[in-house]
């Protein structure tokens, strides 16, 4: 029994600027990411970090109080902390998997310390040191105070892509759609091919194609650098239908995102590319596991971006660095932020890659006067319903979608 127990739990959410709204297929991302950061304190006074989506009082209240089951837990001990808030038959009337994950981060984090090694280097060890990214490439609102940032045509994107290339290197560039109609986002994306004609593409309209749409945008890309085809429709059942018509591998990071899942992937393949979250799949290790499942049976993995300050990423890249089979760049939303909360500010992109952090644990410290400044901004500023449209007031999608915004629409919403 090491004397490394959890003493306390903090949550803290924050609000940090984004260069413009982020628009995708159920909403945007209003101008900001609210996270929220999880500190674990140890009864030898260690302190491991950690992250999750969204913020406000509940999530902090409901992580805050998982201290009633963690108290006195060993940091080490971390297939029981699954058991011990994430047990899979009493989840199913309260889901801590995101919770988990950003604990299990947290003492990843204070075991790295203590033992002095990165957590790459303790989680298998590291096959590289750098994990390379994709673009993510957005269609985005203007900002509301500058008018600075708008892409909503195809001469824009490319501009966006090759601005970003330029400046950080990409060579793979995702292009997150399901906003306008299929075949507007398909000259779009002919756009970037054309562009980029060097560079490696993937599409990802988050489900909101019928599979008629999705079988006719499939193939007009075919001929195209593409990494794969991700989630153009809802389910395993119509991804799989679609592989009778489309030859481009499919990816998924909304149908599977757990073991179970997986299993009934593997015993009926319908996706050929798995996005591994840390945080939707419970940490930084089931991800590991999953992807030796993934090895196992011939499926190709990837690095999944909810949106992340940098102690996600830092997960991202520790999980990116173990897992021998990530036969894609990775995504992320980071390079839409203007800031971090982390000592040193935003990492950096070298080529496309991020270094893996080599400090033990995680390797991320946050930076006081920055959790302060955008906890204040939380405060001011509150959450953003992630499934509205700041542009379109009383709207909602369907699934599949026939509700596409209007690309001639050059609205700079309030986002307030
Ligand atoms: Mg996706």
């Amino acid at each position: 029994m090491s004397t490394t127990m959890i003493e306390r739990i903090r949550a803290t959410p924050v609000t940090v600027p984004l260069q413009a709204p982020l628009r995708h297929s159920n909403g945007a991302h209003w101008g900001r990411f609210v996270r929220t950061l999880v500190e674990v304190e140890t009864s030898d006074g260690y302190v491991g970090l950690g992250e999750f989506g969204g913020g406000g009082e509940a999530a902090t209240q409901g992580t805050e109080s998982l201290i009633e089951y963690l108290r006195g837990h060993d940091v080490f001990r971390l297939e029981s902390l699954r058991f011990a808030i994430c047990n899979p038959t009493a989840s199913l009337y309260n889901n801590r998997t995101q919770v988990h994950a950003a604990i299990e981060f947290a003492c990843l984090d204070i075991i790295g310390q203590k033992l002095g090694v990165s957590v790459s280097e303790f989680l298998g060890g590291r096959v590289r040191d750098e994990v390379e990214f994709a673009s993510y490439l957005f269609f985005r609102y203007p900002d509301p105070v500058t008018g600075e940032g708008e892409v909503r045509t195809a001469e824009q994107l490319v501009a966006q892509a090759r601005a970003l290339k330029a400046s950080h290197g990409f060579r793979t560039h995702k292009l997150k759609g399901g906003v306008f109609a299929p075949r507007y986002e398909l000259s779009c994306y002919q756009a970037l091919a054309a562009g980029l004609p060097q560079d490696r593409l993937r599409y990802d309209p988050n489900c909101a194609l019928s599979l008629g749409d999705a079988i006719e945008f499939g193939r007009a890309i075919e001929p195209l650098n593409n990494d794969y085809y991700e989630d153009p429709v809802w389910g395993m059942p119509q991804l799989s239908r679609l592989r009778d018509f489309v030859r481009i591998p499919t990816a998924t990071n909304t149908v599977v995102v757990n073991f179970e899942q997986l299993a009934a992937n593997v015993a009926q393949r319908a996706v050929d590319v798995i996005l591994l979250d840390t945080t939707f799949w419970g940490g930084i290790r089931p991800c590991i596991k999953a992807a030796g499942v993934c090895e196992t049976f011939g499926l190709g993995v990837a690095v999944h971006s909810s949106g992340e300050l940098g102690v996600q990423l830092a997960t991202m890249l520790h999980m990116g660095a173990v897992v021998p089979n990530l036969g894609y760049a990775a995504d992320a939303h980071y390079h839409h932020l203007t800031d971090d909360v982390i000592v040193g500010g935003k990492m950096r992109y070298v080529d496309g890659r991020i270094a893996v952090p080599d400090a033990p644990g995680l390797g991320v410290k946050l930076d006081p006067e920055k959790v302060r400044r955008y906890h204040e901004l939380y405060r001011e500023l509150g959450g953003y319903p992630y499934d509205r449209d700041p542009g379109r007031p009383g709207w909602y999608p369907l699934v599949p979608n026939e509700r596409w915004a209007d690309p001639a629409d050059g609205a700079r919403p309030a986002l307030r």
